[in-house]
């Protein structure tokens, strides 16, 4: 498999390694948003969240928890972000947590600013869609 972060996990290409358990590696992104910028992976291939063992995406979130606690020793907030698949925009298909830490005068804006068209929906559509979703298995 030609997967750029499983080639970090096997020592095959270089990496800034912060912290690793077991299951999971967090390192320094190589093209950083802000000062701190990191990566917490799985060390088990996996494309998307929900292919994910329950030990495995436990022991991710742990780890994306103990680092969040470092970078929050050294900058005021963060933004916790998985691109879940190649339409929303995930370049590197290995389940990969952003770790990018924040401040006010950043300037990145809320989670909306992300989206320039915000669609309007009827009661009776969002009735639709939760309905679908919790017949949905
Ligand atoms: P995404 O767009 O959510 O798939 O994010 C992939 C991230 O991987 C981007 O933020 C890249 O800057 C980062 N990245 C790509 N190659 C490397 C690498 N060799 N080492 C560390 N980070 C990388
Ligand atoms: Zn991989």
């Amino acid at each position: 498999m030609d997967c750029i972060f499983c080639k970090i996990v096997s020592g095959n290409i270089p990496a800034r390694k912060i912290e690793e358990t077991q299951k999971s590696l967090a390192f320094l992104d190589a093209f950083p948003l802000t000062k701190g910028h990191t990566l917490v992976i799985p060390k088990t291939h996996y494309a998307k969240i929900q292919e994910m063992t329950k030990e495995d995406s436990s022991d991710l979130f742990e780890l994306a928890k103990t680092i969040t606690n470092k970078l929050e020793s050294l900058f005021p907030a963060s933004l916790i972000a998985i691109h879940n698949g190649k339409e929303s925009g995930q370049e590197v298909p290995h389940v990969h947590i952003h770790l990018i830490p924040r401040n006010s005068s950043d300037k990145a804006g809320p989670v909306h600013s992300l989206f320039t068209s915000r669609p309007k929906f009827t009661d009776m559509e969002l009735d639709e869609i939760v309905n679908t979703l919790r017949n949905t298995k």
